[in-house]
């Protein structure tokens, strides 16, 4: 099949059948991909070699292109409607090599002040250094983002939905705005899923998965996926061939089978986050739910005009008694276990606070909304009525 064939199919049919010829030259469709575990690979003649070089990444050496990558991303690029796609062996490799690929010395990236942890400290600590400057926004502020493209930005970095409170950014109305000025539009879509949402139909150039989150879902592989079109695409093979943030044949293996159920898992996870929230928003020793499907999350119905399929499966909320209360709560969990990343398909919880947000000053922290109370939850496919008693019993400890 290639890739128009998919166009009319419905989001789990196309997953489940996408990428899976593995020996263009001898045919073979194997019903489940094998593992090319090889670093490299034999060539036929000298004149192969000199050819395929010319043609672009081929399967010589595992670090440009192996065979599970292209299984990857034939299906990543499907699932978000991209020309194409480069797997990476974390998010992060996917994050730098897309930002190396647009920036050179002297050039501005506008980010959302929201970004993930990870992000904002390659931006701030790293790339800085090497004469790439950020400013940070908020993506709410739309007269401050004109202001910072105005005056020249490169590119506009921004998160579907944000870590850990959830915020919604208006893909297309910020899209339109940078193309205005010419600014390439990176779209982080790790947390809402192409199954949720694909940034770029609403208007964004790149988008960049951790593929350790959701696409792998099962919390067993490290991996990252750039998705843009072909001239992109084609502009950052190299980039990812040099960086040599390459991703392992077997954590491509498995985010492909991962990937294979996307949909149903972030089905069910959105359903329980929605029960999860609900629920939360009633309990009298809960101050605050951040989850944009409560009628209540400021970004409601920003959320509900592109997220037709459900709001993914992240919640956070504040309980009463600040550290003490939040870690008496996470303590007395029994099934929903403390686990610092996300998007597996049991449920975990983390504390933003003491993880991903402990290297902002406390002040500056509460400030943006990230109190020490705050519990992030990641929602798995559990029946919803073991996850609701677990914190029912945990807030009863206050
Ligand atoms: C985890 C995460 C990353 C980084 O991905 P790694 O696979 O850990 O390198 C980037 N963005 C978001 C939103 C994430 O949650």
């Amino acid at each position: 099949m290639q890739s128009k064939d998919f166009e009319r199919l419905g989001f789990n049919t196309l997953v489940t059948h996408v990428a899976k010829k593995v020996d263009r030259a001898r045919d073979i469709v194997s019903s489940a991909p094998p593992i090319y575990q090889s670093s490299v690979f034999v060539v036929d003649s000298l004149e192969d070699l000199g050819r395929t070089e010319a043609e672009g990444p081929s399967y010589i050496y595992s670090r440009h292109l192996n065979p599970n990558h292209t299984l990857l991303e034939e299906a990543v690029a499907a699932m978000e409607n991209g020309e194409g796609a480069v797997t990476f062996s974390s998010g992060m490799g996917a994050i730098a090599a897309a930002i190396l690929t647009v920036c050179r010395a002297g050039d501005t990236v506008v980010a959302s002040r929201d970004i993930y942890g990870g992000t904002y400290s390659l931006l701030m600590n790293r790339l800085s250094r090497v004469g790439i400057k950020t400013e940070l926004v908020s993506t709410h502020d739309v007269d401050h983002v004109r202001a910072l493209l105005e005056k020249g930005a490169t590119v506009l970095y921004l998160e579907t939905l944000t870590n850990p409170l959830l915020k919604v950014t208006d893909i297309e109305g910020l899209s339109r705005l940078a193309h205005e000025y010419e600014a390439v539009v990176i779209v982080d879509n790790t947390f809402a899923t192409p199954y949720l949402v694909n940034p770029l139909a609403l208007g964004a150039d790149v988008v960049i998965h951790s593929a350790t989150k959701y696409l792998s879902g099962h919390s067993q592989a490290t991996g990252g996926v750039v998705v843009g079109r072909r001239e992109f695409i084609e502009a950052l093979r190299p980039v990812a061939i040099d960086l040599g943030a390459s991703l392992s044949p077997f954590d491509a293996w498995l985010i492909l089978l991962g990937s294979r159920t996307l949909g149903l898992r972030v089905e069910r996870q959105s359903q329980n986050a929605m029960a999860l929230a609900r629920f939360l928003d009633a309990h009298p020793k809960v101050l605050k739910v951040n989850y944009p499907g409560l009628e209540s999350h400021p970004d409601h119905r920003l959320a509900s005009s592109f997220l037709a399929k459900g709001f993914g499966g992240m919640v956070s909320f504040e309980v009463e008694g600040e550290l003490e209360g939040a870690a008496k709560v996470i303590d007395s969990l029994k099934l929903v276990k403390l686990v610092p990343s996300l998007a597996g398909v049991s449920t975990t919880v983390s504390h933003p606070a003491m993880t991903s947000h402990k290297a902002l000053p406390r002040e500056e922290r509460i400030k943006a909304g990230i109190g020490d109370g705050l519990i992030r939850v990641s929602c798995g496919i559990e029946d919803f009525e073991d996850i609701r008693a677990d914190f029912e019993q945990a807030l009863a400890s206050l």
